[in-house]
């Protein structure tokens, strides 16, 4: 289907504005209930919403779209039930998702922007700058192209994929209370994280809406100078900054904020960082996740070995913090985000060079 801009994105509506809408084309309310429910259950052409005329079909065609993601690659790991998948948008730019398998059910990992602005050093994610943000339709669709392809339903969502969610924050915000629309998908906001590289001002304005989700602050350092050579959003809001936003975002919300913190060797394992971050922490209903640095081919960075990741995760409990080492899954397949639409770039421009 090809992207046409002035088309209506309907999959991005809540259903009081679809009621506007089809009130809007001469349409009896009711319309807006059926259509949100086409769109919601994961259908992506008008003429399969079999209760409505055709002529209002065709009508819609004309003045709106749905917004889908097309599976360009599908990595299926060897080790676990993950897969990642390469998405292509209607515009033709490329996002990465994955879907995981847990005792509990489906998760799937959601992008939010084509690329990210944020450029921090150990992710392949950034490192072409920013492309352009999702719109909410476009963050539902990963989930519902998963479900379609597996023949399942998804029970959590996690906004770990590419791309700052609060750097896309009102998309970020859509897709929240879509997704977990009784009349949608209907998946709980509490079997929902969102991820932020600590951009403050997001994390005051996503206090306002007081969500039941889970918070999960990309922290990777506790002192500004490691942190700031890692991260170039601690130069604008530093670790300083970034605490005091999640004791207040805390104070609103009562829920338990989630620190992740990749380990990378040498740089940011050693004992001191610990015990530094043990005291930073303090105060904070936390939970730390700790994650083997994935290493990255534009980079240098490698993980600690085992013992030193069991070690730094023990001086954390004794000081009576809450952490884990997160399961690797899909450690043969490159599962974490970004990696695979770079090599997916890197191979058309080398193919358009040596075109020229
Ligand atoms: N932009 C948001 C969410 C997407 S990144 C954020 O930064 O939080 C999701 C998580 O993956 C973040 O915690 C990020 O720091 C981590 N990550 C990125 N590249 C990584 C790598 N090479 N190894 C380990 N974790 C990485
Ligand atoms: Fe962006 Fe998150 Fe990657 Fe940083 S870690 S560049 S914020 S996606």
């Amino acid at each position: 289907m090809k992207f046409i801009a002035s088309k209506i994105d309907l999959k991005s509506m809540y259903l009081f504005e679809l009621e506007e809408f089809f009130k809007g084309i001469g349409q009896p309310r009711f319309r807006a209930g059926q259509v949100f429910s086409w769109l919601h259950s994961g259908v992506t052409d008008f003429d399969h919403m079999t209760n409505l005329p055709k002529s209002l079909r065709e009508e819609l065609k004309e003045k709106a779209y749905i917004a889908d993601v097309i599976i360009e690659k599908r990595m299926k790991s060897n080790i676990d039930d993950t897969v990642k998948y390469l998405y292509r948008l209607n515009d033709g730019e490329y996002i990465e998702s994955v879907l995981m398998k847990y005792n509990h059910g489906y998760t799937v990992c959601v992008s939010t922007q084509v690329g990210c602005r944020m450029g921090c050093s150990f992710c392949a994610s950034g490192i072409n700058g920013l492309c352009r943000n999702l719109t909410a339709s476009e963050i539902l669709s990963q989930i519902m192209a998963a479900e379609r392809d597996n023949g399942i339903r998804v029970s959590n969502v996690v906004m770990m994929g590419m791309g700052e969610p609060l750097d896309n924050f009102d998309n970020s915000i859509r897709f929240l209370k879509l997704v977990s629309d009784d009349k949608g998908m209907n998946i709980g906001l509490r079997h929902i994280s969102l991820s932020t590289s600590g951009v403050v001002s997001g994390i005051e304005k996503l206090a306002e809406y007081n969500l039941p989700i889970t918070l999960s602050v990309s922290l990777h350092a506790p002192n500004d100078k490691i942190r700031s050579s890692m991260m170039p959003v601690n130069k604008k809001w530093n670790v300083e900054a970034l605490l005091k936003a999640c004791r207040d975002y805390q104070k609103v919300t009562t829920r338990r904020i989630s620190f992740e913190y990749a380990l990378i060797s040498g740089v940011n394992d050693t004992d001191e960082c610990a015990n530094e971050l043990a005291v930073k922490l303090r105060g904070i209903m936390s939970h730390i996740n700790l994650i083997p640095a994935n290493p990255v081919r534009e980079n240098d960075f490698k993980k600690p070995d085992q013992k030193r990741i069991l070690h730094f995760k023990e001086l954390l409990e004794k000081h009576g913090l809450t952490a884990t080492v997160r399961r690797t899954l899909g450690a043969d397949i490159n599962a974490s985000c970004g990696q695979l639409r770079r090599s997916v770039k890197e191979a058309n421009e080398n193919a358009n060079i040596q075109q020229n």
